[in-house]
């Protein structure tokens, strides 16, 4: 009898692992509450990138005098906007959907809780479902995380949600966090001629990375007027008729017409039944091994739900992971994941995108580095193109060469940063990238020249 896999969550985690199961022979369920594809097409990822886009090109028409053109004014339609991001999300589910069906996944759509280690429960329109299985993932993701000092009401205090976009532009937004997500939304707001404020707790934003790569980002926000608040956290937001305050507790306090909370999130998995099926947790997130299994060894969670790294392509892999390790192909050749070569970017103008080793992380473990930098302004495609901020930073191992990581601050940094990403999982030396042929003039020779 083929392994009945029961998947709850159908984001990208829970979609990768139910195509790969079922193309490897497993009996597949997946139970999808909301919309298949999850919150990374409903709510994050895609909404998020394809605002960025329209602010893109807003920026783009900015420049353009630069560019030789003159009188390009781009204006912002929000009902045309919010039709094409519908659109865009409307596709994405479909072909997720159509992939499932095409691989022989039975799709139930409801909410499903565990009742029991090899019992799954889905709530439908229609009744409940009882489901049986040899196996479970539990993908069921997380969501923004809501401080007890604010109240949102999606109308003038915003979580990200309620941004795409929000029912009016706001003249004044001030944003609450400046990790990933808040510095994305202070540059799409920024590119749509919104005033921006952002609170920053720490003296750095992205606190996270790498100190030169935050301070290109800086540069930028406040050669575009973004105003920074420093060393400030966020303690209380008041609405005041058409304004929003927001009080730090330093004392200040930052006026606006909106505000939005950019703080993290926090797990779906209250009401999982968890402990029905003895699985632990920790905050919420479900703890796991490298094969993505719960302390319950058949029941396994991926995701934001497993608490390693929140991005919609750990959640992925890990899902091709978990399909691997359910139908025993962890046996043969397998390569664990190895969350610390995971590839990130962020979608702020410059583009922030980084791999592997950074340079504060060698220094703190004492590990010798030798670290090549290229700026973009020496890049014929850059100046070509009218934009030459940023640069191309790898790090690599004196001895052997082998690339550890990097980092790419500029235009495309999103889609350059692979060829590092791919050299760092495959160990590949700086001489393999200096030897390739690659196109002129193209932004990725900033990659070779920084890997001389
Ligand atoms: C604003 C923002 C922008 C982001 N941008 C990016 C980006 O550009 N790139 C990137 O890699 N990552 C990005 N992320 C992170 C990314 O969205 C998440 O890491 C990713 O969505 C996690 O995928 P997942 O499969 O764990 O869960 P999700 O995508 O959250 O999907 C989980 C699904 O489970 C369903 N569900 C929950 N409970 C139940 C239940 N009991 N029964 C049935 N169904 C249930 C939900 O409805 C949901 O559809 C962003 C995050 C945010 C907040």
């Amino acid at each position: 009898m083929a392994v009945r896999f029961v998947i709850i969550g159908g984001g990208p985690a829970g979609t990768q692992a139910a195509t790969y199961a079922a193309r490897l022979g497993a009996d597949v369920t997946l139970v999808e509450r909301d919309v298949i594809g999850g919150s990374a097409n409903l709510w994050d990822c895609i909404p998020s990138k394809a605002m960025i886009a329209t602010g893109a090109v807003m920026s783009l028409t900015r420049r353009s005098e630069g560019m030789g053109l003159t009188e390009l004014e781009a204006k912002l339609d929000f009902e045309a906007l919010r039709e094409r991001i519908a659109a865009i999300e409307q596709g994405l589910c479909r072909n997720v959907t159509d992939l499932l069906v095409s691989q022989g996944v039975r799709v139930i759509r409801g909410t499903a809780r565990l009742k029991g280690p090899h019992e799954v429960a889905a709530e439908t329109d229609d009744g409940v479902i009882g489901l049986e299985a040899d196996a479970v993932l539990l993908s069921t993701g997380s969501r923004p995380r809501v401080p007890d000092w604010a109240d949102p009401d999606g109308e003038r205090i915003l979580v990200t949600r309620d941004a795409y976009p929000p029912k009016e532009l706001p003249s004044h937004l001030v944003v609450i966090g400046s990790g990933v997500t808040g510095v994305e939304f202070v540059h799409m707001f920024r590119s749509f001629g919104s005033q921006v404020t952002l609170i920053v707790s720490r003296q750095q934003v992205l606190p996270q990375k790498d100190a030169e790569v935050a301070a290109a980002l800086e540069d930028d926000f406040l050669r575009r007027d973004v105003r920074l608040f420093k060393g400030a956290r966020a303690v209380g937001i008041d609405r005041e008729g058409d304004e929003v305050v927001v009080r730090c507790d330093d004392g200040r306090s930052a006026r606006g017409s909106h505000a939005l909370l950019a703080i993290g999130s926090i797990p779906n998995s209250e009401s999982l039944g968890l402990d029905a099926a003895g699985v632990e947790a920790h905050d919420g997130y479900v703890q796991i091994n490298q094969h993505c299994q719960s302390n319950v060894a058949h029941i396994y969670a991926a995701g934001d739900l497993s608490g390693k790294l929140p991005l919609a392509s750990v959640a992925s892999m890990q899902g091709r992971k978990v399909a691997e390790h359910v139908m025993g192909l962890h046996t043969r050749e397998h390569r664990h994941l190895d969350y610390e070569k995971a590839a990130s970017a962020i979608f702020t103008e410059p583009e922030i995108a980084d791999v592997g080793l950074a340079e504060a992380e060698a220094f703190a473990i004492g590990r010798k580095i030798r670290v090549t930098k290229v700026p973009f302004a020496s890049n014929a495609r850059a100046l070509i193109d009218g934009d030459p901020r940023g640069f191309v930073k790898i790090l690599s191992d004196p001895a052997t060469g082998v690339v550890l990581g990097g980092s790419i601050v500029g235009r495309g940094a999103a889609e350059l940063i692979s060829v590092l990403a791919v050299a760092v999982t495959a160990n590949l030396k700086v001489n393999d990238i200096v030897e390739s042929l690659l196109v002129h003039p193209a932004l990725a020779e900033a990659l070779a020249d920084a890997a001389e």
